[in-house]
């Protein structure tokens, strides 16, 4: 089996054995879509109302301007693998619970160290705080972090969430800037 066969059997797998109470609410699963090979996974938070009735992440506006951002340092929504820290909708939209988290976690753990990419980017603290519990968004993002998570030592890059940053002009232009530093961390990681 290739990587990109290997990814569609272990979240086809996870659909199946994740124990997530939000399953109960939720319409679907959402599982990571993208490119298995790619050297870049960013981690969102969880699927809002548009993914929970498409299925895929980061369909809705928080994924357009995130696909805008990529094309700014000419990357595709096709070069990149794209996933939550959560699988299925919060009732809402809340915010996930760390029990919900921990019911996901098993499933993103096999996913990273599937893809083995060079960089993690966070988008947003829940995804965040999770690996690095004692880090703060506001003082984090934009800063490479190093930390021994997915099976090694790997290099993470917290950004503010994209849904944030839409309605939220300074944000905005923060996350921009930091979304530009991602291809020299990336050639700096080859
Ligand atoms: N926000 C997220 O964090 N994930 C999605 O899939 C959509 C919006």
């Amino acid at each position: 089996m290739n990587k990109v066969e290997k990814l569609n059997t272990l979240n086809k797998k996870w659909l199946h054995e994740c124990t997530c109470e939000l399953k109960k609410t939720a319409i679907q699963g959402v599982p990571g879509d993208g490119n298995a090979n790619a050297q870049i996974v960013f981690i969102g938070e969880a699927p809002g109302a548009k993914e929970d009735k498409e299925g895929r992440p980061f369909v809705g506006t928080a994924g357009k301007f995130l696909i805008e951002m990529l094309n700014s340092i000419k990357m595709k929504r096709e070069d990149i693998y794209i996933t939550n820290i959560v699988k299925y909708r919060p009732p809402e939209n809340r915010d996930p619970t760390a029990k919900e988290i921990l019911d996901c976690a098993k499933w993103l753990e096999e996913e990273i160290i599937l893809i083995d990419p060079l960089l993690v980017v966070f988008l947003g603290r829940h995804s965040m705080s999770h690996f690095f519990p004692n880090e703060k968004i506001s003082t984090a993002h934009g800063v490479i972090l190093i930390g021994n998570h997915f099976s090694k030592v790997r290099h993470f890059f917290p950004l503010y969430h994209p849904a944030a940053a839409l309605y939220n002009g300074s944000l905005r232009e923060t996350l921009k800037k930091d979304f530009k530093k991602i291809p020299k961390i990336l050639r700096g990681l080859r």
